[in-house]
């Protein structure tokens, strides 16, 4: 409708006899051929590329021509290409229609009757052929103008314009002035509505810049070694060393000279550095995340700085510091995170702004977005009591030294982690008050908290023991494992030494693998004896253990008494368990040749034809048949090979589909060599040796195609016999 209203108010005109002067004026300079290498884009990526091509430029200034008119509240550009003018084609190639108060503009291809919205130094590429610019009439540097005052005039109220502009210039000036405004207005849209969210957090603390360069960046402090030179008057060195902490700013000097990038630790404040020669490393860069939690209407917010110190040698390594805040969660006040904020760092944004972030979780199908995380940061824990005063004592505990908030030597803290765990296991306040520390850190750690009774109130039915146990755990600083076996041996009513539960704790054993029910031993013989076991052949508690199952299921099989000590405490596991595992394996193996024996009788009974006919020997090499289905099973248990671990050849061989042949040496049949499957007519299917490996396999593999043809010969022959004595 508009478009139509657009084309009746300013149709499209023919060029102006000034238009067609202009091209008539400009005379051919040059010609130049030049390769073409371009990238074209297409209107989908399989229509992009690279396109070479022989292009002609010929030397004119003018490559087409513009010419504004007013009408009304419109402006309408006509552009003109070269081409067509030269060919008496005096139609316009686009017309651009601007309407200045609707801020808005339109352009029209009067050949295919088709309207765009591109902006004028990009309109001609509907036009153009792309893949060989040849008609790309606009550009920059050489087209003529008529009308330019108009155009300018048109224009001029909304935004300045140059002296030098030219009516296209001038358009494209306006045409970015409105992209850019409503580029703007559309991001304010967006960033209002964040901001606004960002409005509730409070101002961080006065001084937390200063901890952020200070106590955030205490693991990447130096250690600078300056050499104080000093020579003696037979100019042999006494100078010394001047180190300087660059955490404390202590200097003292030594005679050490020290190794650059060496670790070491300052022994004035005990901060971990790392030795730097000084002016060996022109810059020292280090990053760091910190963080702070503050509230946020009911629940919380985390907020994350990005610190950089860089140190100089041109400035004495004084560091040079920054820092940037990048990101924010908000959570509730379970500590469920809700929003996460990034900083957003585009160009042309307005004043600080923040992004919503939703990461894709690449590990769950179908991908799931979810809340981007906060991730590890060295926590400002100053305000803790403060923000923490609505929860519980132990959560305001994390701003005390040492505690699961401060990452110590190495260690990350990830804060949302830490305290949406201090909330789950909010019991843990009593287990660490009660001076159990490595329970309460096992439970936090690894949330091992199958065998609590969480929701009791006091120490004793929280842990399921009694009083006693708890004191004796708290004087060995026993934790999850022992609590455990302290557990058990009060249920059972059995004795259980300070050994056998220091034992049981540090090796982190389980009760329940160690067979107790059917052994009968007390917990502390069982754990006693296993080990006593395992240091005596040099295993591991959890190696030893295993084999000592093995070794009861196999006494238990040979009907022994399992409660008999000469039993279930034999100083003799090892030995033991081995011959009976290898007998065992004996008898298997006997009862499977028997059974394969008397189901493929066949193979027995089919040897003297078999023999006969695959009977071969050449150049140290000759073929054995097996004499019975158990010869088969016996080949693949020495080669270690699937032959006889299946019924599946025996059968091939029973139904006479294809037959296993044995390759022997020579002098040696005995010992097996080579396994072979081949059809009744010697044609070779597979040739295996141990371990399915084919040694030697540049001899064996001629050999074996004598051993076809000599097979195909012997058939061929009676056959031959088989047609004469039915002729006679
Ligand atoms: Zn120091």
């Amino acid at each position: 409708m508009i478009k139509k209203l657009l084309l009746q108010m300013l149709p499209p005109e023919p060029a102006s006899r000034e238009a067609v002067e202009i091209i008539r004026a400009d005379r051919l300079k040059r010609e130049d051929r030049k390769e073409l290498h371009s990238y074209y884009w297409g209107p989908n990526r399989h229509q992009c590329g690279y396109v070479w091509d022989t292009v002609t430029y010929f030397g004119y200034d003018v490559q087409a021509v513009i010419e504004a008119e007013v009408c009304d509240h419109l402006l309408r550009l006509s552009i003109y290409s070269r081409y067509a003018l030269h060919r008496g084609d005096l139609q316009p190639e686009v017309v651009v229609y601007i309407d200045k108060r609707k801020k808005r503009w339109r352009n029209y291809f009067p050949q295919t009757g088709k309207w765009t919205e591109a902006m004028i130094d990009r309109v001609s590429d509907v036009k153009t052929d792309r893949v060989t610019n040849r008609y790309r009439f606009v550009m920059y540097d050489n087209i003529a103008c008529t009308g330019t005052q108009k155009a300018i005039g048109y224009l001029e109220s909304d935004i300045e314009m140059e002296p030098k502009d030219t009516a296209y210039d001038a358009v494209l000036r306006w045409q970015r002035w409105i992209r850019e405004e409503r580029n703007e207005r559309k991001k304010e849209v967006q960033v209002d509505k964040w901001n606004k969210a960002m409005e509730l957090i409070p101002p961080i603390p006065d001084d937390f810049e200063d901890w952020c360069f200070r106590y955030g960046m205490r693991r990447h402090n130096f250690l600078l070694r300056q050499i104080i030179p000093k020579y003696d008057q037979r100019r042999i060195w006494i100078g010394k060393y001047r180190y300087i902490c660059t955490y404390c700013g202590t200097e003292w000097e030594s005679n050490d000279p020290g190794v650059h990038n060496a670790e070491c630790e300052c022994p004035f404040c005990d901060t971990k550095l790392v030795l730097k020669y000084w002016g060996r490393q022109k810059v020292l860069r280090r990053e760091e995340y910190t963080g702070i939690i503050q509230r946020y209407g009911d629940g919380f917010v985390l907020r994350r700085f990005y610190v950089l110190t860089t140190r100089r040698k041109e400035t004495d390594y004084v560091p040079v510091k920054a820092i940037l805040e990048t990101r924010r969660m908000i959570m509730d006040k379970y500590f469920n995170p809700l929003a996460c904020y990034e900083h957003d760092d585009r160009q042309n944004s307005v004043a600080p702004c923040w992004n919503p972030k939703l990461v894709t979780d690449g590990y769950r199908y179908p991908p799931t977005p979810r809340i981007k995380c906060f991730e590890y940061a060295v926590m400002y824990t100053a305000n803790i009591r403060e923000v923490m005063s609505g929860e519980n004592k132990w959560m305001a505990k994390l701003g005390e030294k040492d505690s699961l908030f401060q990452p110590g030597e190495g260690e990350e803290v990830y804060p949302v982690e830490t305290l949406k765990r201090m909330k789950i296991y909010s019991f843990l306040e009593y287990v660490e008050r009660a001076g159990l520390i490595k329970l309460a850190r096992q439970i936090f750690n690894y949330g091992k908290t199958e065998e609590l009774n969480t929701s009791a109130g006091r120490m004793t039915d929280l842990l399921n023991v009694n009083g006693n146990s708890i004191a004796r755990m708290k004087r060995g600083n026993i934790g999850y494992y022992g609590l455990n076996a302290l557990r058990y041996a009060e249920q059972h009513d059995e004795k259980l030494g300070d050994e056998a539960l220091k034992l049981i704790d540090d090796k982190e054993i389980n009760i329940q693998p160690l067979q107790l029910d059917r052994t009968g031993l007390t917990l502390q013989k069982a754990v006693l004896y296993i080990n006593k076991m395992a240091m005596r052949s040099r295993r591991t508690f959890g190696q030893m253990n295993t084999r000592y199952r093995d070794y009861l299921e196999l006494a238990q099989e040979r009907g022994m008494d399992l409660h008999d000590d000469i039993v279930r405490r034999s100083s003799k596991v090892d030995e033991l368990h081995d011959r009976w595992s290898e007998e065992k394996q004996k008898a298997k193996d006997a009862k499977r040749e028997k059974d394969v024996d008397r189901k493929y009788k066949r193979i027995a009974q089919d040897l003297s034809i078999n023999k006969e006919h695959f009977h071969y020997e050449a150049k140290g090499f000759c073929i054995v048949v097996p004499e019975k289905a158990s010869d088969l099973v016996r080949e693949g248990r020495i080669l270690h090979h699937c032959v006889g671990a299946s019924d599946r050849y025996m059968k091939k061989m029973t139904e006479r589909e294809s037959f296993i042949l044995f390759l022997r040496r020579e002098h040696q049949q005995e010992s097996p060599y080579y396994t072979l499957e081949c059809t009744w007519e010697g044609k070779i299917l597979q040739a295996y040796s141990e371990y399915d490996r084919k040694p030697d396999y540049e001899a064996i593999g001629p050999w074996l195609q004598r051993f076809t043809r000599a097979i195909q010969k012997k058939i061929a022959k009676e056959n031959t016999q088989k047609l004469m004595q039915a002729a006679v």
